[in-house]
């Protein structure tokens, strides 16, 4: 979609501070980091939020978490950190290109906002 901005991130077309990358998946800094560490890991594809995910997506969602897991270690928090998908507006979705929020390196409270 070449009017989404983590379609253009990812087509390399808007630049980010990439952490890990492979052939289905990106992993960026968030620009505006909420925590020490805020990363932002997305499918290449196109998906709009979890909530439209289908079968056929399931081994795309669990490399997703995979890749979590690593950068969390590559970064060296992963003894804490949270994983945190917002889907829909009211619960804080901007930008329709499904994302997984990895958030560390403060204490991170519990329920959130
Ligand atoms: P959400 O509000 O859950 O949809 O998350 C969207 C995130 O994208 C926000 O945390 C923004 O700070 C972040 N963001 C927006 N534009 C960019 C960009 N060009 N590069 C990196 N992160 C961005
Ligand atoms: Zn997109």
């Amino acid at each position: 979609m070449s009017d989404c901005l983590f379609c253009r991130i990812a087509a390399g077309e808007i630049n980010s501070r990439i952490v890990y990358e492979d052939q289905d998946i990106l992993a960026f800094h968030d620009l505006n980091p909420q925590a020490p560490t805020h990363i932002l890991i997305i499918p290449r594809r196109h998906m709009d939020r979890l909530s439209g995910a289908v079968q056929t997506d399931a081994e795309l969602l669990g490399k997703l978490q995979l890749a979590a897991a690593k950068i969390a270690v590559s970064l060296g928090v992963e003894k804490a950190f949270r994983l945190v998908t917002n889907n829909g507006r009211a619960a804080g979705q901007s930008v329709d290109h499904l994302h997984y929020h990895l958030l560390a390196g403060r204490k991170l409270m519990w329920p959130p906002g």
